[in-house]
């Protein structure tokens, strides 16, 4: 029989949010293990290589603010440097000692009996009072429901299994998909493939890319003067706030965004054919934006065409379009997205009640109270959950605050003695309704588009519909009476009372 690990704390995933909440679990004295499934820390920045990978949310704001880092070499920093910089928080910070690599979670299950979390993994089982679900909403690639995919016989992959192994020197390569993935990919690869051939389905709103050098001197001051970063960093976050206004209230604003996407387009597009299936027919913001200086140029490049004709099938050497035209492909790349509403961890994670997240979730749509809490699941919690998403500015916010949260719920439990902390259905159904209220008047909603925020029934239950010094202000204010607290007959496993 396989030993069971009893810990404090399990957390899932060693991405941002992971190596977050273990930092935060440390400060509370829980002892904890980091459970990943793959060889390495860093989420969606280890699982992400492909050419061009850069995140869109600049460098000082898109990372902990604890943990500021000087040495950042662009305003928006590339997938290597930030992988690295994960790499070397999860080792300062302690946290690579806690995490258990090749750890996949096949299930975490509440047993309402000893008032633990069992969960088993492809290496190992643990008991745990708390659990910790950091797997991360664009963790899981989707490969879309295209017939003939199996019987490809070139080489397909997906965006986020990229590896350092794929030269596409001299091939005929097929990119499926123009959403933000594929716009950093296609100028990538463009120079270096024979033929290439784009399949849009829905154009994005492509704006201009502000990113540059950061110089020696602005690293030396960072060094330096860490306040000064801080301000920067204060600057950048506020700044990005303005852009909830138009997102998240009075969507006209955004007016100025498409005269900016559509100079953009005039500027970098000649022919009017090519500009006319580029340019997007919903509200900017609908879809992310996206941010590039090279994708334009290299659709107009000779060696590439943009397809708007629907995948019919793909057959042994190419894809089929629907009007029965066949493009010859030695590689076909998925920049298809994410499982985001429908993420397969939420079939594993089992509540009080036996039923799966998933399908608590079911009827009315992915919901936690914070992001965090769902009634029927004590003692866990999500990170990056159910409308945390951001549209305009850095998920990090979005995490740490939910942390704060996570943290004065935890504190509190122990305060009381008491074995299980849990949101009452009062509450999250309160939350739920001001985040329904807040989201009827989005351009998510009002756009005109569709996109990966919203589920099959069309309900956003990705974003944050509002600013997010609100999302963080309601975190901050934990309140004892949204949550109720489970006594167990038997005393649990003491965890040492952390300082309040
Ligand atoms: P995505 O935004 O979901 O885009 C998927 C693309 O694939 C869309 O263009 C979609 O078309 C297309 N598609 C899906 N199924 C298809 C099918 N069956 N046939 C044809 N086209 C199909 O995915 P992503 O580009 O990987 O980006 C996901 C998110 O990751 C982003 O929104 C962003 O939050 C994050 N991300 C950030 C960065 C960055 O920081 N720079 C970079 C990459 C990703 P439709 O639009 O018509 O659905």
């Amino acid at each position: 029989m396989q030993a069971v690990e009893e810990v404090g704390a399990v957390v899932i995933g060693a991405g941002f949010s992971g190596i977050a909440a273990s930092i935060a679990l440390q400060r509370e004295g829980i002892d904890h293990v980091v459970l990943e499934a793959a060889d390495d820390v860093g989420g969606t920045w280890r699982d992400n290589r492909y050419p061009g990978c850069r995140c869109d949310v600049p460098s000082h704001l898109y990372s902990f603010s604890f943990a500021p880092n000087p040495e950042w070499s662009s305003t928006y920093a590339s997938q290597p440097e930030i992988w690295a910089y994960l790499r070397a928080c999860a080792d300062r910070f302690g946290v690579l000692e806690r995490c258990r690599f090749g750890h996949e979670v096949l299930e975490a299950a509440w047993d309402s009996e000893s008032a633990r979390w069992r969960v088993s993994t492809t290496q190992g089982n643990f008991v745990a009072t708390t659990l910790i679900g950091a797997y991360g909403p664009l963790s899981s690639p989707k490969v879309p429901e295209i017939e003939g995919l199996d019987r490809f016989g070139g080489r397909l992959l997906h965006s986020a299994h990229w590896s350092g192994s794929v030269l596409l020197e001299g091939q005929r390569v097929v990119v499926i998909g123009t959403g933000a993935s594929a716009v950093q990919i296609v100028p990538q690869i463009q120079p270096k493939t024979a033929q290439l051939t784009v399949f849009q389905r829905t154009p994005p709103w492509v704006l201009p890319h502000t990113n540059r050098d950061i110089r020696p001197i602005e690293r030396a001051i960072y060094r330096r003067v860490p306040a000064a970063q801080r301000l920067v960093r204060t600057g950048v976050y506020w700044l990005r706030e303005l852009f909830a206004i138009g997102l998240c209230r009075q969507p006209r604003h955004l007016e100025t965004v498409r005269k900016m996407g559509i100079k953009h387009l005039e500027s970098q597009v000649s022919d009017p054919v090519l500009r006319a299936k580029l340019l997007p027919s919903y509200t900017p913001g609908c879809k992310r934006i996206t941010i590039a200086n090279d994708y334009y140029p290299a659709l107009s490049a000779p060696n590439v065409s943009l397809e708007t004709a629907p995948i019919a099938r793909l057959d042994e050497t190419g894809v089929v379009t629907s009007d029965g035209r066949h493009i010859e492909a030695d590689t076909v790349v998925l920049a298809t997205g994410f499982h985001v509403t429908d993420h397969p961890m939420a079939s594993r994670l089992r509540g009080s009640d036996g039923r799966s997240m998933a399908e608590v979730w079911e009827g009315a749509g992915m919901q936690a109270y914070q992001g965090a809490t769902v009634p029927g699941f004590p003692n866990c919690f999500l990170l990056a959950g159910p409308n945390t998403g951001i549209g305009h500015t850095s998920l990090i916010v979005m995490i740490e605050a939910q942390l704060r949260y996570v943290e004065a719920a935890l504190r509190e439990r122990s305060r009381r003695g008491a074995a299980t902390v849990e949101v009452t259905p009062a509450a999250l159904a309160a939350f739920a309704d001001r985040v329904g209220r807040r989201m009827v008047r989005t351009v998510w909603m009002t756009g005109g588009c569709q996109s990966w925020y919203l589920d099959r029934h069309g309900r956003n239950t990705t974003l944050w519909p509002d600013f997010t010094w609100r999302f963080v202000r309601e975190a901050h204010r934990f309140d004892s009476s949204a949550h109720r607290f489970g006594y167990a007959a038997r005393p649990p496993r003491t965890e040492p009372v952390p300082s309040a």
